[in-house]
Formats: structure tokens, C-alpha cells, sequence
């Protein structure tokens, strides 16, 4: 038992040290890609009842020619850890404000733009900051208005105040929130009514059971009531079926997002799309 233990402890130790020396690796490389334009930007459009496309997600890809391609749901979370979310944030957040200007220019003309924002990259002590200079760098009054910032329920690691402080100060610029995930993670009632949030995303772990787990449909159906409750906009994301819209449209969610209606397409892709679907 004993021999048992010490492989245990011998194989935890070998486990913990090549995962260090992975992250250590995706941290190098990624700085890296930041420097060398690996980093790409990809939009999902956003549809409406009507199923009229009214805006987009911004969703990052790292595209490495050794690698290949990685899930931003791994490398974001190794950036969390290192700290290069701040630079890579940073990042995202100005091609994202390009694309959005370059966008109006050329007439094309969408409701709302979400970015995700990482717990860290939003408490980090320079991001209000960075978030101004950026907007007066490239967004005016009227398209300013458009960009919403998506945060997940992770946020309530810090206290409440804090959070509104900061989300007041990203407010008066014109930029609005969504709380992303929602369900997921361990925010009351209470915390959702404080923060000043304007939309509510479900996550695609219930729209995905739909039909199947009747659980999941209550979780649905309680998440759009409550939301319609505090007059939050609300989005499904991860939506890949129409019985799964149909469900959500009978329950009244505003908004609708997933593979159903669209990828995540580059940014070309996007305007292209745009103009078969308006016909422009
Ligand atoms: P998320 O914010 O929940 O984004 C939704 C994810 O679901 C995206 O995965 C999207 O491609 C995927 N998705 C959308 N519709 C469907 C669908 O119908 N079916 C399926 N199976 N999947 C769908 P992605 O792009 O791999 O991103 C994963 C996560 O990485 C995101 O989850 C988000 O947490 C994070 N992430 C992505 N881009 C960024 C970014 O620019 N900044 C930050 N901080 N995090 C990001
Ligand atoms: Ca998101
Ligand atoms: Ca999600
Ligand atoms: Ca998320």
C-alpha cells in the first residue's frame, strides 16, 4: 500500500511538472503569436426573432502553423494563469474596436458587438484606462453604444462594490454588460440584481439539451423569466437546431446564437455574409 502511495505521489509530481512545462510552452508561444499575428479574430453572428442577423460575438483564434490549431478555452485559461491576458485582452479588444469603426464606414450596420472579457483582464488595474483610450481612439458617441462586454459569474470572486464601480465607470462610456455562462456558475438572485447588467446569455450546456433533459428546459425557461423580470435582454448562445430555437422563441428569449444560423467567421466572411443577407 505504501509502494502504492509514494507511485501515486511519484506520478502526481510527473504530471504536475510536464503540465507547468506545457503552460510554460503555451505562455512562450503565445507571446509569440502575439507579436507574429497568430492571434485572429472571428465573429459569430447574433439573429433576432425575425432571424435577422443583429450583431456578433468577437471570438479569438490562435492559429500556429507547429500547433495547429488551439481552443481558445485552453490558451485563454493558461493566460488567466500567466498574466498574458492582459496584453493578449488588450489586443482583442483594439481589433475588435477596428473592425467595429471600419464596420460603420462601410455601412454595416449591426445592433450590438460583444467582446468576452476575462475576470482578470477586467480587474486588472489598467483596464478602465485601457478601455478609454481605446474608445476615443477609434469608436464615436453612436457606435460606442453598440459594443457590449461579456463577463461570466467569476467575477464575484471580488466584492460587490468593487464590481459596480467598475462596471459604472465602462457604463458611462456607453458600453454595456452581459453576464455570460449564466447558470453555470454561483451567482444568486441577489448579485444579478445589483450588478448593472443589461443582457443575460444562456449557456449552451442547456440549449444543447433541449428536447432531452427536462432539466436543462427548466433551467432555460427560469433564466428567460427571471431575466424578462429585471428587463435584461437575453441571448441563447450554442444554438445548433430549430426545435432548440423553436423552444427558446416559445419562451421568449430575444436573441439567438450557434452553428444553426452561423459559425464564427473571419472578418471578410462576415461582411460578405452581411451583404447576401441584406442584399446590398
Ligand atoms: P463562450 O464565451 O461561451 O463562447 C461560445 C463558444 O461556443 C465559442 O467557442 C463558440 O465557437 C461556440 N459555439 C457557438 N455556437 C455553437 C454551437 O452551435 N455549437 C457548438 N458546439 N459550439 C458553439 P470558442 O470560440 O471555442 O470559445 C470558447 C471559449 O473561449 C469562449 O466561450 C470564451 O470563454 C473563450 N473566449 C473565446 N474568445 C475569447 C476572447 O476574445 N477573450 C476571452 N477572454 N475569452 C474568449
Ligand atoms: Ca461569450
Ligand atoms: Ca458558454
Ligand atoms: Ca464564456
Amino acid at each position: 500500500a505504501k509502494a502504492q502511495g509514494r507511485d501515486g505521489i511519484i506520478v502526481f509530481n510527473d504530471d504536475l511538472a510536464k503540465r507547468v512545462e506545457y503552460h510554460l510552452e503555451i505562455e512562450r508561444r503565445l507571446y509569440f503569436a502575439l507579436e507574429h499575428n497568430e492571434i485572429e479574430l472571428r465573429y459569430q453572428p447574433q439573429f433576432n426573432k425575425e432571424r435577422k442577423m443583429i450583431g456578433c460575438e468577437v471570438l479569438v483564434r490562435w492559429n500556429n502553423h507547429e500547433f495547429g490549431f488551439v481552443s481558445p478555452a485552453e490558451f485563454i485559461a493558461i493566460a488567466e494563469k500567466t498574466g498574458l491576458i492582459i496584453e493578449l485582452g488588450n489586443y482583442i479588444m483594439e481589433e475588435a474596436f477596428k473592425t467595429l469603426s471600419q464596420w460603420s464606414e462601410n455601412e454595416i450596420e449591426i445592433e450590438q458587438f460583444s467582446i468576452n472579457i476575462s475576470v482578470r483582464q477586467f480587474f486588472h488595474a489598467t483596464f478602465v484606462e485601457q478601455v478609454e483610450q481605446l474608445v476615443r481612439k477609434y469608436l464615436n458617441e453612436k457606435i460606442v453604444k453598440k459594443v457590449v462586454f461579456e463577463v461570466t459569474e467569476t467575477i464575484l470572486i471580488e466584492d460587490m462594490q468593487r464590481i459596480i464601480a467598475l462596471m459604472e465607470r465602462i457604463k458611462r462610456l456607453g458600453i454595456s454588460f452581459s453576464m455570460d455562462d449564466f447558470g453555470t456558475g454561483y451567482s444568486s438572485l441577489s448579485s444579478l440584481r445589483e450588478m448593472p447588467i443589461d443582457e443575460l446569455k444562456v449557456d449552451r450546456s442547456f440549449v444543447s439539451h433541449v428536447g432531452e433533459q427536462r432539466s436543462d428546459e427548466l433551467m432555460i425557461t427560469t433564466i428567460l423569466s427571471m431575466a424578462k423580470f429585471f428587463q435584461l435582454k437575453t441571448v441563447a448562445e450554442g444554438v445548433e437546431t430549430e426545435e432548440q430555437f423553436q423552444f427558446l422563441l416559445k419562451n421568449n428569449c430575444d436573441i439567438f446564437q450557434g452553428f444553426y444560423f452561423a459559425r464564427a467567421l473571419g472578418k471578410e466572411q462576415f461582411e460578405n455574409f452581411y451583404k447576401e443577407r441584406r442584399g446590398g
